[in-house]
């Protein structure tokens, strides 16, 4: 981390009055946890602060976001400073792309790689297991109290985003860092409860439709299935709740990259899991999509039948 760089951004904390912090569409737990900490850690500054997240707020969050302080929709309006968090490319701000035009000064905080740097601050470390864990050491620098509240916030960015701790992003000093938020007070079994273990009935069941219409291709390396609307509608459930279907695919024995399709209005939405050495980040890019090396996703104007086809054989050369 820079000094100057976290200077800068405090700098340019002191002397604007109003700031928007902005997340990717369709939110997951490290860019909420780390809008939320983010936003709190600010609050004592009095500044006009205002939310821009394109999609619904999972189940689980729910307790810890503010909803009543997330604007719906963008009606233009400008900002003295912007910050950009887990975002790896203007496209995915959805329907806030446009407040990049509006702000006077824009910071990008982030750790995907593929991230090229949008803002007049970026400060992008893929070394990061998180943009929480990446947004804790700028707090951090700054010498302000980090109160139980944000603690809670970057713990659950961090824990979301390792899938607790198990992914090949977890470092020993994210553990320490993580040591850190619970000396500052977070209660890890009761995170875990709301955050992993309150799921509702009809979400479960969703969930295991999802999974029990895997294919499996190329001798069960590659594993494969959608999240469809028929299946939303039977179960009466929000595709922002139907979280863990890829990575659950991962955990069949011989899979290498697992695949879920999301059907959505404009086609489908592409999320791909890789357990070793394949870059799924890498096919996603030539898809004008992008993410990490394990954990990477794209949208495609297809059908989901389509889809899957275009993936099958996009992973051809990697298995045959
Ligand atoms: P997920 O599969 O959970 O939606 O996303 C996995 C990772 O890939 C996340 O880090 C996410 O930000 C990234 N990702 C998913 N979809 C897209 C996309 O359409 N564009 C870009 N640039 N990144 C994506
Ligand atoms: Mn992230």
């Amino acid at each position: 981390m820079r000094k100057n760089e976290v200077k800068g951004i405090f700098n340019l904390i002191n002397t604007s009055d109003k700031i928007c912090i902005a997340g990717h569409k369709a939110p997951d737990g490290d860019c909420i946890g780390s809008v939320m900490a983010l936003y709190n850690f600010l609050k004592p500054f009095n500044k006009n602060i205002t939310v821009m997240i394109d999609g619904n707020i999972p189940y689980n969050y729910k307790a810890f976001t503010d909803e009543s302080i997330i604007l719906k929709n963008y009606d233009n309006e400008e900002f003295d400073l912007l910050f950009v968090l887990d975002t790896s490319d203007t496209k995915r701000l959805g329907k806030f792309e446009d407040v990049l035009k509006k702000s006077k000064k824009t910071v990008v905080i982030d750790h995907h790689k593929t991230n090229e740097g949008f803002g007049d601050i970026n400060i992008i470390d893929n070394e990061m297991s998180s943009t929480g864990e990446l947004l804790y050491d700028i707090l951090k620098a700054s010498d302000l109290d980090i109160s139980v509240e944000v603690a809670v916030l970057i713990y659950i960015a961090i824990l979301t985003d390792t899938g607790k701790f198990s992914y090949t992003n977890t470092t020993s000093n994210t553990h320490r860092k993580a040591a850190e938020l619970i000396d500052l007070g977070v209660n890890v079994s009761e995170i875990d409860n709301i955050v992993y273990n309150s799921k509702p009935s009809n979400i479960v069941r969703a969930f295991i439709d999802c999974v029990s219409g895997v294919e499996l291709y190329y001798e069960n390396r590659l594993g494969i299935t959608a999240i469809t609307k028929s299946i939303l509608d039977k179960n009466n459930a929000d595709i922002a709740d139907i979280d863990g279907v890829v990575e659950y695919i991962r955990e069949i024995k011989e899979v290498e990259v697992s695949c879920v399709l999301k059907e959505n209005d404009e086609g489908t939405k592409v999320s791909l899991r890789s357990k070793n050495n394949i870059d799924v980040s890498a096919v996603s890019v030539k898809y004008k999509g992008g993410g990490h090396a394990k954990a990477a996703g794209f949208e495609l104007n297809e059908n989901i039948e389509n889809a899957k086809k275009i993936i099958i054989e996009e992973f051809k050369e990697y298995f045959v």
